[in-house]
């Protein structure tokens, strides 16, 4: 029988236990004799927010679909439990067999924030594995990471035996076959290690010297072996329609931060805003057929149980075939009362979806000038006039909207008091627009605009790549 990590008294004791107990709806069991390979699939933060990564979700279902693979999944612990875990010298465990991740071949992580830095340091120190990749030796797990971080990977590198640089349907049957064999012919962890950086697209930072100039920018990197590649390419699943797809992903027990199913319509941007990574490193922009998401909506309803559909991609609208999806998601969705969420639109293709809203969430209208004037927007690419940010919201309304949450950066490149103000300025006006064009008895009650405002981070394979950052106190000190 299955026993839990947890005894009942510390389950009892800490925050959201069900975070800790696995065995949801649609995880996945093995019998350990028949698996070659036992992979800890980690998100460093709390359940909730990891829960939510459809990237988890993607690779879970396709290691799972391998007979000699056991994915199990991992998240950050609470602190009410680390503290806990520490007291009590229990080491960090996957949630499906609820044994220590210590002793799998593989822990991999994906690096979607730099917050969450830290967090890979709880993970490995929870697990009781060493830090540093130099200290493990042959037994301990292979710590990989993945995901947006890894293309900045030096100041982590000390941290992970491998950095994936990609998407991560492409590489890793060939580094589980290598694993296998190595397994088979007695290869050293170092000898693994030396191997699986031929294979395209990983990075093995131990078999490269780094040098580095006075500010701590990279000088230069070279391999330590003739070998292994000087560069490293990204890797892109170029045929998304037959790539796996999670058609029964994992239903947690608890609320998660996105608490629906999740149809990933395409992968990259066509658009090509400048401060945007995801926009440059998911290059080239590849649509799913729609016929295919067709099959897999339909399969998500039977084998979760959500109400809500969720549209995953990073511009929604430039989906060429987003009318026909939307009418077959009305429909099937009408039934169960199903509601459609649209994140990512931009203004210009409002009109034709909102016509035929009659099952969207109205809660789900964002939209993302990111910059309060036109000069800003020209500078970061934005490719968004005020006219599209006003016809976009006058259609809104007059679809029965009543709320819109605009998206801001402050901190751009060139950013000057003018550009601030503009964001009230914007919000004012489409809040004025709102009572223009609704007369007062077709009103669903105020008009509410939501503006939020994140901080510009400049990111590694980006035009801003090396714009400065401002410190939290320049902007404490008010408007430059
Ligand atoms: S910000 Fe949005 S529209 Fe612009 S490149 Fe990134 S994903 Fe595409």
């Amino acid at each position: 029988m299955r026993k839990l990590a947890l005894s009942d008294e510390i389950l009892m004791k800490v925050d959201k236990p069900a975070r800790y107990i696995g065995n949801e709806f649609n995880s996945v069991m093995k019998d350990t004799s028949q698996v070659n390979i036992r992979f800890a699939m980690c998100f460093p933060d709390v359940y909730e927010i990891g829960m939510s990564h459809l990237g988890i979700q993607i690779l879970y279902d396709m290691f799972n679909r391998m007979d000699d693979v056991w994915c199990e999944r991992v998240y950050s612990p609470w602190p009410d439990l680390h503290e806990i875990m520490k007291q009590e010298n229990i080491p960090l465990f996957g949630l499906e067999s609820q044994e220590p991740i210590k002793d799998f071949d593989f822990v991999a992580m994906t690096l979607q924030y730099e917050m969450c830095y830290t967090n890979i340091l709880q993970i490995l120190d929870l697990a009781q594995i060493p830090l540093r990749s130099r200290d493990r030796e042959d037994g301990c797990p292979i710590v990989i990471a993945g995901g947006p971080c890894t293309y900045n990977p030096e100041p982590i590198a000390d941290f992970f035996d491998i950095f994936y640089i990609g998407e991560g349907e492409t590489q890793y049957g060939n580094l589980f076959e290598l694993y296998k064999k190595a397994k088979a012919d007695g290869l050293s962890r170092e000898e693994f290690l030396h191997e699986a950086a031929k294979i395209e697209g990983l990075y093995v930072p131990a078999l490269y010297e780094v040098e580095y100039n006075e500010d701590g920018t990279i000088c230069c990197m070279k391999p330590k072996y003739d070998d292994i590649p000087v560069k490293i390419k990204k890797q892109v699943q170029v045929d998304l329609t037959n790539s796996t797809y999670p058609e029964a992903p994992v239903v947690p027990f608890i609320k998660a931060t996105q608490d629906r199913m999740v149809l990933e319509i395409q992968r990259g941007c066509i658009r090509g805003c400048r401060f945007c990574q995801a926009g440059m490193i998911y290059r080239p922009n590849r649509e799913k057929k729609v016929d295919h998401l067709k099959d897999v909506a339909a399969a998500l309803i039977k084998n979760t149980g959500h109400e809500e559909i969720s549209l995953s991609s990073l511009s929604s609208s430039d989906y060429k075939e987003l009318d026909e999806l939307i009418t077959f998601l009305l429909d099937i969705c009408k039934e169960k009362k199903i509601n459609i969420s649209l994140p990512s639109l931009r203004l210009m293709r409002f009109r034709s979806i909102s016509c035929r809203r009659c099952r969207m969430s109205k809660s789900s209208l964002t939209f993302a000038p990111e910059a309060g004037t036109q000069r800003l927007r020209n500078v970061i690419n934005k490719g968004l006039t005020v006219d599209d940010i006003m016809n976009g919201s006058k259609q809104a309304f007059e679809g029965g909207w009543n709320k819109v949450k605009f998206y801001f950066m402050l901190g751009l490149p060139t950013e000057t008091e003018e550009d601030m103000r503009g964001i009230p300025e914007l919000a004012n006006d489409v809040a004025a627009l709102y009572y223009d064009t609704v007369p007062k008895e077709k009103r669903a009650g105020k008009c509410q605009i939501t503006i939020s405002t994140s901080f510009f981070v400049p990111k590694p394979f980006t035009p801003f790549q090396w714009a400065r950052m401002y410190e939290p106190s320049e902007y404490l000190a008010g408007p430059k």
